[in-house]
């Protein structure tokens, strides 16, 4: 019999369902149930080849997972079951210069996380591993800490720790629906009867997105077929060999019991099941195709030639879930208030199952995880990835591109052109080079007319540059317009919006209509949620606009805490407004020519907005600008966008107009000082930390974090975001977060870096201890080259905004 209520139901007994109650009974809360529709690991768990990797893009992803490793290390001996855990290390080669300079970039960033990651010869590579070929292999490096383990043993080993703890698991249980009251699940139905419960978590793995369905949740997540053969035994395989990523042949290894595991990622996978998993598919596999897996089998053949003689045990076909960015689908379900998601886990739910799981107690106990994950948090997506064939046609791509090289400013290929701002193809017949962001194209650059529209991938130089410093020079001179159509928007309004606003807003806002604020929302601890500015448009209506792709983390906070009795209204806008940004010291004076409006600096000050006409079309706008020049962001009801851009542009053109991308806001803005969302602010940073001190009204009487916020102040932020220059005699392509070193040792990270066209310098911008914030003696590493850097007196290293103030 089915208990018939629990705190925290948990679905789905794989990997990452027995690490979450592994992980909240080991937090204290006992009363976890997890219900599995077949046995545990039965649905991808069982057949992952159990490669165990640590290093990713990302500082806090690459934290969890090694965090997955230094529990694997431990779980045989807490639980007494046998777990596979061995740390082979792992291989990785390079058959190509541009394959190596991401190793050495990945040597870099595993530097600055504090992971072992040591470049080799190709023969070192042979002398670790003599059982490949090196003929074309330029260079290699090697991971010690990496490894490999059993799945189903790391599992059941979770499972049973969980149980030791208090957790209850039901097996041949499979959940059929929810009671709903609200926006709160209140029971779990099962076929095998109800159970209530305060918390559900949904780790169904590649089940999740009709799992959630079911829920009301979008998970878009796609099942992909993925294929790896085992070998018999191999007579004369070396012992303890590492696991191999050869990604230039898109192939990884590891040692199976005197023979070897080989599989990769080919770059048509194939995508199985999109409507809907069968429930009875239960540890089961799919039909080998040894076709399809020809194209990895063939160069394998060359990688390691010891395959062509050997005995093949078995091809295992074994779907799994991918998803339309390659990242983990993790946290609290936007559309519920008591739901959390851990699934489409990219073949890495294994390296990932350990920290994952402990991200997601955290989380449901906390409700915050210790490492901010932003980019595997659910918030990410937003309402264009309901469309299941977007999601199947990005997520192919994304299987594709597994394995091959992420080049810098890399931009996807599917399902593009879709979400469009109304200048899309004015801007393109003047040259835009679109990226993507959020759904939306938006340019990213402008072609000059001789030039060809399309980014040329490098590690070096890109073929933008010049092209971008002649935006950012106009914008510092004379005028560009920016397409920002892209911000999200909302309005708040009601009796009660000022003080709901006050009360989530670290800055006052309560300030005269028409003034705008910039500010941060922050939690309990003080630390940042989102960023935002808003427009005071009347005594109880509220302007708020937010950077492109945070707008459903930001509304999701924001209606979080909204009072629930009806005094604050909450409307997302962002349709329903083009945005043109209009940049540069003779801003004011095209906008003087096309609107009869007096936009005197008297009349329409820094920080205030104003409606008025440009050519036949109302508008309002807000006078702030990013970049350090005089600017005024448009908004504009959508279907004036094309006119309004017609009219400006053609004004301009004694005033030297040009358009410009958001390359050339990456570059003005980094000598402006400007922080970004999810760069520099984010949960784990203060305003304080970010030196937006000048941001936080501690004088108002409440708001959410000043408690901690007044007591950060008086001890000293722990942090200070400082702004580095490098000043050598070429613009350098920097790495992300590349170490920044003091002395010989890694003191940060970067988190933003470019070129500064007007200063002629390259900038980065990292967070250091405070009290480590000064002096010389900084270097920042990038792609395993060592720079001197120039720790800069202030974050803001330009600044004519402020001295044309008055003018
Ligand atoms: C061929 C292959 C090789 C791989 N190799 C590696 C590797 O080397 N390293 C690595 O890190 N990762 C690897 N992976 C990925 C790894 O297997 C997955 O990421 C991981 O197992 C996902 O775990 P999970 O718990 O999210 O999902 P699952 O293990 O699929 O668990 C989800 C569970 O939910 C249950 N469920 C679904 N619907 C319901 C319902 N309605 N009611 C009740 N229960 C339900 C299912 O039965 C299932 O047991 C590989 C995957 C494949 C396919």
């Amino acid at each position: 019999m089915m208990q018939d209520r629990a705190q925290v139901v948990i679905i789905g007994g794989g990997i990452i369902g027995c690490s979450t109650a592994y992980h909240l009974t080991k937090m204290g809360w006992q009363d976890v149930v997890i219900i599995e529709k077949g046995e545990l690991t039965s649905g991808s768990t069982w057949h992952a080849a159990g490669l165990v990797g640590q290093l990713r893009s990302e500082r806090n992803i690459t934290r969890m997972l090694q965090y997955s490793v230094s529990l694997y290390e431990q779980l045989e001996a807490e639980t007494g079951l046998t777990t596979g855990w061995k740390k082979s290390g792992c291989l990785h080669l390079a058959s190509t210069n541009e394959r190596m300079y991401e190793l050495k970039k990945g040597a870099t960033t595993a530097r600055s996380f504090g992971l072992e990651m040591n470049l080799i010869t190709p023969q070192e590579a042979y002398d670790l591993c003599p059982i490949i070929t090196i003929d074309d292999i330029v260079g290699a490096a090697f991971m010690p800490t990496d490894g490999q383990a059993d799945p189903a043993g790391i599992t059941q080993a979770m499972a049973k720790g969980a149980r030791n703890r208090g957790a209850t698991i039901y097996e041949h249980t499979l959940v059929t629906g929810f009671d709903f009251d609200n926006r709160r699940i209140t029971a779990v139905k099962t076929d095998k009867g109800n159970i209530e419960c305060e918390i559900v978590v949904n780790c169904t793995g590649m089940w999740g997105y009709q799992v959630g369905a079911l829920m009301g949740v979008n998970i878009p997540l796609v099942p992909f077929q993925h294929q790896f053969l085992v070998t018999d035994e191999i007579e004369g395989m070396p012992a303890n060999l590492p696991t191999i990523r050869d990604k230039d042949s898109l192939l990884y290894y590891k040692d199976e019991v005197g023979g070897l595991v080989m599989g990769g990622y080919e770059r048509n996978g194939i995508p199985w099941a999109v409507d809907g998993v069968d429930n009875d598919f239960i540890s089961q596999l799919l039909e080998p195709d040894f076709d399809h897996f020809q194209s990895l089998s063939d160069p394998a053949m060359e990688r390691t030639p010891c395959l062509q003689e050997a005995g093949i045990a078995r091809l295992v076909n074994g779907p799994e879930a991918f998803t339309p960015d390659g990242d983990a689908i993790m946290g609290p379900a936007p559309e519920l208030d008591n739901c959390f998601v851990a699934a489409g886990f990219n073949a890495f739910g294994i390296a990932a199952g350990g920290g994952a799981g402990r991200m997601m107690a955290e989380w449901i106990i906390a409700g915050e995880p210790s490492l901010d994950i932003w980019p595997l948090d659910i918030r990410r997506f937003g309402p264009y990835h309901h469309s299941r064939s977007y999601n199947v046609e990005r997520t192919k791509e994304i299987y594709g591109k597994h394995y091959t090289i992420h080049w810098p400013n890399e931009e996807h290929d599917s399902a593009r052109e879709v979400r469009r701002s109304p200048l899309y193809f004015q801007l393109k017949e003047k040259g835009a080079v679109y990226g993507a962001k959020y759904g939306w194209e938006r340019a990213n650059w402008f072609a000059p007319e001789d030039v060809k529209p399309r980014d040329e991938h490098t590690f070096e130089m890109p073929n933008w540059f010049e092209h971008v410093a002649a935006e950012h020079k106009n914008a510092r001179e004379n005028v560009v317009l920016i397409d920002q159509s892209s911000f999200c928007k909302f309005e708040i309004s009601g009796p009660g919006a000022l003080n709901f606003l006050n009360h989530l807003c670290a800055n006052q806002i309560d300030q005269p209509v028409g003034k705008v604020v910039y500010t941060q929302m922050c939690n309990q601890r003080g630390t940042i949620e989102c960023d935002m500015t808003i427009g005071r448009l009347s005594t109880d209506r509220f302007f708020i606009v937010v950077g492109t792709a945070f707008g459903l983390r930001a509304s999701w906070w924001i209606q979080n805490h909204m009072p629930t009795d009806g005094s604050v209204a909450f409307q997302e806008v962002t349709s329903a407004y083009a945005v043109i940004n209009v940049i540069g010291p003779k801003s004011r004076a095209l906008l003087e020519k096309v609107s009869p409006a007096d936009l005197s600096n008297q009349t329409f000050g820094f920080g205030t907005c104003k409606s008025f006409s440009v050519g036949y079309a109302p508008i309002f706008s807000f006078r702030v600008s990013y970049v350090g020049e005089l600017g005024y962001e448009l908004y504009i009801p959508t279907e004036f966008a094309g006119h309004v851009y017609d009219t400006l542009w053609e004004a301009g053109q004694d005033l030297g107009i040009k358009n410009a991308g958001y390359r050339s806001i990456a570059s003005t803005h980094l000598e402006k000082g400007y922080a970004d969302w999810a760069s520099e602010l984010t949960p784990e940073y203060t305003p304080f930390d970010a030196g937006l001190g000048f941001c936080v009204a501690l004088e108002k009487e409440d708001f959410l974090g000043k408690a901690a916020l007044t007591e950060i102040k008086a001890k000293g932020a722990p942090w200070k975001l400082c702004s580095f220059t490098i000043d050598v005699d070429k613009p350098l392509m920097l790495q992300g977060s590349a170490p920044i070193l003091l002395n010989g040792s890694v003191v940060g990270v970067t988190t933003s870096s470019g070129y500064g066209h007007t200063l002629g310098k390259n900038i980065c911008y990292g967070y250091l201890p405070r009290d480590q914030a000064k002096g010389d003696g900084f270097e920042i590493e990038s792609y395993q080259q060592v720079y001197e850097a120039k720790l800069e007196p202030s974050r803001v290293l330009y600044d004519k905004e402020g001295e044309r103030l008055h003018a």
